[in-house]
Formats: C-alpha cells, structure tokens, sequence
C-alpha cells in the first residue's frame, strides 16, 4: 500500500489527433515544475500518477501540481494491490463523516477481478455503513464520493476528495505571446490567463526612471518571478521610457498624454516581440475602468499596432473579479505596493476620455524625432532572464 497523486488531464482529452503532442507538453510541464522532488511518473490513458514519493513533500507537490495549466484535478489515492481484502482494509481512510451523505463508485478495468463494479460498490458501501454512523446513501448528489478504481496489471486506486486542477492548455502550445505589465492588478492576471490557454510569456516593462522609483521596477520583476510558478521561464524586457515621456510632455496637448504614450508603448512593444518571435502582444486592460480604456482610446491606441493581435484577456471582466484572480495567484500582494509607475507621473488632471483618432495621430506627429526616441529606447531596453521559480 503507498499514497500516490492521480492527475486527471483537462480540455487537451479533446484534442483528438494532436493529443499526443498536446499530451507531451503538458508532461514535459509537470516535470519541469517538480523538478528537485523525488518521485516517479506514470502514464496510463487519459491520467497520470505520481508515485513514490515522500509523505513530506506531498503538499508541497499538489500546490505546485495545482499551477500546471493542463490539469483538470488532481486526487491523493491510496494504491493497493488489488485483492477484495486490500480494499476493504484501506476504505475506511476515504469514508464520510458522520452525517454525511454519500455514494461508492467503482471502475474495473480489469476484468479478470471476479466481482462487477456495482456489485462491489454495494459492498463497500454496505461495509463503510456498518462502520460510521449516521451516513446516509445518495447516489446521484453525493457530498462524498468514495471511488475505487481497479486498473490493469493488478492494482487499484482508492481515493475520495478532487482538487480542482488549473484546467487551460499547457504552456507551449499556443506560441508566446509579449505582455506589457505594469505594477497593477491587471496586467499580471491578463499574463495569467493567456497562459492558461497555453501561451509562453515574455513580458515588457516601461520605465521613467528617475521619475519612477527603482522599487517600481523591482516590483514588476517581482510579480514577472510570481508569474513562473505558472508560465515557467520569463524574459523580461525593461524599456528606458524617460525621454519619450518627457518629449510627450514636452510636445503633445496634455490632455492626450496618456492616449500618446499608450501608443508608443504598443509600437515598442511590438517591435520588440517581433524579435522575441512572439506571435501577439497581451495587455491588461478592460473597458471602461479608466480613461485610457474606453471603445475610442483602445481605437487610437490599437491603430499603432501594425499586425500583432492584441489580446486583452480582461477586457470585459469586473475589476472585483480581477482582484480576486489576483489573490488566488499570488500577485495582489505585490500590486497592492503603492509605487507609482510611469503612467502616474505627469498625469494629466483631465485625459481625454474619447480621444478622436486623428487626433491621436495628429498630436504624435508634433514628436518630430519620434522613431529616433524609439530606437533609442530599443537599443537601451534591459534583458532581465526569470528561471522558472521551480528550477531556480
Ligand atoms: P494594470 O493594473 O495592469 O496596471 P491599469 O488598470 O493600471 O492596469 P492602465 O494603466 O490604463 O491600466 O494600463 C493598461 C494596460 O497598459 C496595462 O494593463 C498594461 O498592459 C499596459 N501598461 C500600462 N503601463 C505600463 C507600463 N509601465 N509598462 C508596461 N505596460 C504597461
Ligand atoms: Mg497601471
């Protein structure tokens, strides 16, 4: 008898021809975040096992597991050999509570074990009532669903309790795509998310410093490093900003200050992932939370994009909702830190809320010297390369 982790694989069960491919990217995945743990992997069907390993490191593997895009849930089973006596012995360990309700369920794919599922569910269900008390059977809305599982080559599974699974893609199928994150709580859960649909992630920063603090720049390093535990390896692009942001506000009318730097940021962006061989750019935003952020700014700033999609994965959540992913994955501590960021300093006190396109345009082309102030900016950008936090 020994504890084992059972993963159960997600949307890629769909995948039909490519499910191969699919299937040896998410295991390549899960190895790579297990990477320094003893243990042995197991492939069978649709579901995967960890094995033999140490008690110790058991929750320190699920929560690791629990980040791996691609898993739909994970259960900690007990394997036995299989024999009628070994599974009634170890039950007991995945029966309810007193007062509970619940149902046994059974899978036999070897059949050479002579007794039929629903007749050893009935069984162990039989036994687990003559054991606790107080249990009632329910067999279609069950609040505990004691499985037990007999597979091929003489060994069964016996467990209760699922842990949810990060579901998505693996990370890698889906090409790379380059965020702009800023310190908020947008940019890191919108990263999130298209990893989760199996994107690698480089990221970019802008930067004014001395304008912006280096805290500023140390915190979205802090998050980009957060950000691995789930979307492994990052590179990271730090642009210098300050010149740009200053001919901006030297320039252009102050109220379409944000619109203009907005568009520049995208233009850098762009560039810059066409040479990281990202095949879209990501950002945070969401319609209508800020200014910057309504139907005619996206226009404008869209129209600097010259043929990456840009993805914005938040763009019709709630910023509650967004918070609330943010705390689930580890980033909202770091984004509650009140450094200000380059979109704070020199902040007009009315930007434009629908800024016509034109004169979007038209305002950006009073920057005369503008592809020079850009490739300045390029040529200068920080190459800051995050090891996956797991293989560190
Ligand atoms: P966030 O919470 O991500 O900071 P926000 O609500 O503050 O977003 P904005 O400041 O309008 O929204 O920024 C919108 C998006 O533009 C961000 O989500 C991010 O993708 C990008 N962005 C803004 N500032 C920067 C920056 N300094 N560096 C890189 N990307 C940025
Ligand atoms: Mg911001």
């Amino acid at each position: 008898m020994s504890k084992v982790i059972l993963l159960r694989i997600g949307e890629i069960f769909l995948k039909g021809k490519n499910k191969s491919y699919f299937d040896s990217v998410l295991i390549n995945n899960i190895k790579r975040q297990l990477t320094g743990i003893n243990y042995k992997f197991l492939k069978s069907q649709n579901r995967y096992y960890i094995e033999d390993y140490s008690e110790f490191e058991q929750d320190e593997i699920v929560d690791r597991l629990q980040k791996v895009f691609g898993l739909h849930s994970l259960s900690i089973a007990t394997k036995v050999a299989t024999s009628l006596d070994n599974i009634r012995d170890n039950i007991l360990e995945y029966a309810p509570n007193p007062g509970q309700t619940f149902r046994v369920s059974c899978t036999r794919a070897d059949k050479t074990f002579p007794v039929k599922s629903f007749e050893l569910a009935g069984k162990m269900g039989g036994y687990i009532l003559s054991k606790v008390d107080n249990l009632k059977v329910d067999l279609h809305n069950p609040e505990v669903d004691v499985n037990v599982d007999i597979r091929e080559r003489g060994y069964t599974y016996i467990f209760s309790n699922k842990i949810p699974g990060a579901m998505g893609m693996p990370v890698g199928v889906s090409g790379k795509g380059m965020l702009l994150l800023s310190g908020g709580f947008d940019s890191p859960v919108a990263g999130w998310r298209m990893a989760r649909r199996g994107m690698s992630i480089s990221a970019i920063h802008f930067h004014s410093y001395p304008h912006t603090s280096l805290q500023a720049k140390q915190k979205v390093i802090d998050l980009a490093q957060v950000m691995t535990k789930y979307c492994q390896d990052i590179r990271l692009y730090v642009v210098p900003f300050t010149q740009i942001q200053e001919a901006i506000h030297e320039k252009c009318r102050e109220d379409f200050m944000i619109t203009i730097m907005r568009r520049i940021m995208i233009m850098i962006a762009e560039r810059i992932a066409n040479k990281d061989g990202c095949g879209a750019l990501i950002t945070g935003e969401s319609l209508a939370q800020v200014a910057s952020q309504t139907v005619q700014s996206i226009t404008s700033t869209n129209e600097a994009v010259e043929l990456l999609p840009v993805f914005r994965p938040l763009i019709g959540m709630d910023k509650y909702e967004i918070i609330d992913t943010a705390e689930k994955i580890g980033t909202a501590k770091l984004s509650e830190l009140p450094y200000p960021d380059c979109c704070t300093v020199f902040l007009p006190e009315y930007p434009v809320i629908k800024p016509k396109l034109e004169t979007s345009i038209s305002e950006q082309a009073k920057i005369e010297n503008v592809e020079e102030l850009i490739n300045w900016a390029i040529e200068n950008t920080e190459i800051i390369d995050l090891k996956s936090e797991y293989e560190k």
